[in-house]
């Protein structure tokens, strides 16, 4: 039952009993009291239930504009991130190591530029390698500055004499 079929049958309630009551029918008065008590208590039922689907539509409103404003906020967070990705290229800098790099610095030599640590890239962070030339028995490294494990070796790079003035001059 909508709201308004209940008001129409309360008020069709109320007119039979103030017309009971007008006749002084005692039985028919009892009667129409019954019924319009009835028609009341099925009215602000109706009403309340109303009410409370109103109720739950404006929380289902809600939840769905907080929805939209957070996916909102998602966008916008993933345009920018792409527009920072742009700005990057995966790179190798050494045969079999890969790092990323500014398409800005690209070319500078690999030893001077900044490159970020890939393994960090992938989880979505931009952390710094530090560049550890090839000396003695040490090889050339890059080295993540946020977790040591993130170490790139070149075993390749030619290695320099621990010091160069000691047994090489005459
Ligand atoms: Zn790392």
């Amino acid at each position: 039952m909508n709201l308004f079929d209940a008001v129409s049958a309360a008020k069709a309630a109320y007119d039979l009993a103030a017309i009971a009551v007008q006749a002084r029918d005692e039985v028919k008065t009892q009667a129409a009291m019954t019924d319009l008590r009835e028609r009341l208590w099925d009215m602000s039922n109706t009403g309340l239930s109303q009410v409370q689907a109103l109720h739950s539509l404006e929380l289902e409103t809600q939840k769905l504009r907080m929805q939209l404003s957070e996916s909102e906020r998602a966008q916008a967070e993933l345009q920018a991130k792409l527009k920072e990705d742009a700005q990057y290229k995966l790179a190798e800098i050494r045969p079999g190591i890969w790092a990323h790099t500014l398409i800005e610095d690209m070319e500078t030599p690999v030893e001077t530029r900044p490159n970020f640590c890939a393994a960090c890239y992938a989880n979505g962070k931009k952390v710094p390698l530090r560049y550890i030339s090839a000396l003695g028995d040490r090889t050339e490294m890059w080295r993540c500055l946020a977790d040591g494990a993130h170490t790139y070796r070149n075993f390749d790079a030619p290695r320099k004499p621990h010091n160069r003035s000691a047994g090489w001059m005459g």
